[in-house]
């Protein structure tokens, strides 16, 4: 074969300066590589602990209506053209009311931008917010897909601190430190991933009056939104629109655990039309139409998917949530040397914190995931990630059975390669 291929000087092949920024903060790329490093001849099942996806087990498998409502728009012939920038009016219509059953106002089709997925909804807002200067306040430990989508439009983002002490809650002070003349948004996630804590009605009003005092927009990602099991009630930040300006970020992936589907939602709860008259919602309209939509199919099946899945599905899926949040806990009790500051009372996820100088040849919490996988195929994401090293994030949203044994795997774990001193051998 001839080699002239060879001889070509190639001019492309240089990556774009902000997708190397984006990709260092990627966590499909960490948690995926841990999955390579798992003993495909291990015959234990894989543990799945480190992302947040209960949809293959049995006993989280979406609601027959949901099914059946996408298996009609599919084969009703009525789904197959493009959809509107905004998505169909029929499926917004659907999702505005869903949401105004939450909320102390009525939110109309024109309120809400259908997106392919929440992460979509993230995309928008962060590429949306990206003018010259401005920067957002983000989460830590947080949803490291704020700060991907950041870096890649050239959006400066901070970092404020959620506090373990107080129950993972926003860091006020902190807040208001890190804000300046710039700062336009900041981002809460509630009830929360990675700490699975959900915020009261308190604590939700003094984020509203700060933002307020800042004069900044609450981006509030509720993607887990009702995924509350625990003493505090889910309460939507739109409740306090009237307040400062709320976009609300959603979608059916986690509720209707279904996040293949792809179907997310950004809605302006902002009942004094502040997103109007600042040209936000034209900026995200206009940004829709240059991006993907969700299949059209999935579109005209939302109606029947919010109307057929009744609460005991959503009753059933929160016991087992719960129940599968207590083993978790009470597992992690008997780790010598981890900690968990709160026990998960929302969301799919709980955090908590590794002792370092438990360990004999392990260094850090990447180095610590990375053996478990390989020795256990117990996939765990490290805290690194999401801006927390030395601490993991756990997911107990799989099948409890799993859960227990993946967590026992953990345990065993760490008492082999616990420090000889903590091994209490006799010398
Ligand atoms: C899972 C998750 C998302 C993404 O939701 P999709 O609808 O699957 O895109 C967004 N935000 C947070 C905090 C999540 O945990």
């Amino acid at each position: 074969m001839d080699n002239s291929c060879d001889e070509v000087a190639w001019r492309f092949g240089a990556v774009n300066p902000s997708l190397e920024a984006a990709s260092a903060v990627s966590i499909r790329a960490l948690v995926h590589g841990l999955y390579n490093c798992v003993d495909r001849s291990d015959p234990r099942p894989l543990a799945p602990l480190g992302h947040g996806d209960p949809s293959p087990f049995a006993c989280f498998r979406a609601a027959a209506a949901a099914e059946e409502a996408v298996a009609a728009a599919a084969t009703s012939g009525k789904y197959n053209s493009y959809p509107t920038a905004a998505g169909l009016t029929e499926a917004c219509s659907a999702v505005a009311s869903y949401l105004s059953r939450y909320l102390p106002y009525e939110l109309s089709t024109g309120d809400i931008v259908l997106t392919s997925g929440c992460n979509h909804a993230i995309e928008v807002m962060m590429a949306v917010l990206a003018t010259p200067g401005a920067n957002v306040l983000l989460p830590r430990p947080g949803y490291p897909l704020y700060e991907a989508r950041a870096a890649l439009s050239g959006l400066e983002f901070r970092h404020y601190d959620l506090l373990p002490e107080k129950g993972w809650e926003v860091d006020i002070e902190g807040v208001e430190a890190l804000a300046d003349d710039n700062t336009v948004a900041i981002v809460i996630v509630n009830p929360n991933n990675p700490c699975g804590s959900v915020y009261s009605y308190e604590h939700l009003t003094k984020i509203a009056e700060t933002a307020r005092k800042l004069g900044i927009m609450v981006i509030s990602d509720e993607i887990y939104e009702h995924c509350a099991f625990g003493s505090k009630p889910f309460v939507p930040m739109g409740v306090f629109g009237e307040i400062a300006p709320v976009l609300t970020l959603g979608g059916i992936s986690k509720r209707w655990m279904v996040p293949g589907w792809r179907l997310g939602w950004i809605a302006m709860t902002d009942p004094k039309g502040v997103f109007r008259k600042t040209k936000i919602f034209e900026a995200i309209i206009i940004y829709r139409g240059i991006s993907v939509d969700p299949a059209t199919i999935v579109q005209g099946a939302i109606p029947q998917i919010i109307a057929k899945t009744d609460d005991t599905f959503f009753r059933n899926a929160m016991n087992m949530m719960r129940e599968a949040a207590e083993i978790c806990y009470q597992k992690l009790k008997g780790i010598e040397c981890i900690t968990c500051p709160h026990k998960p009372e929302g969301s799919m996820f709980v955090m908590v914190k590794l002792d370092m100088s438990y360990f004999e040849g392990i260094d850090d919490d990447i180095n610590f995931c990375t053996k478990l996988a390989k020795e256990e195929s117990v996939v765990i994401c490290p805290g690194s990630g999401l801006g927390m090293k030395n601490w993991l994030r756990i997911t107990f949203a799989v099948d409890p059975s799993l859960l227990e044994d993946g967590l026992e795997r953990l345990k065993s774990f760490c008492l082999r390669h616990a420090h000889r001193k903590q091994k209490q051998v006799p010398l």
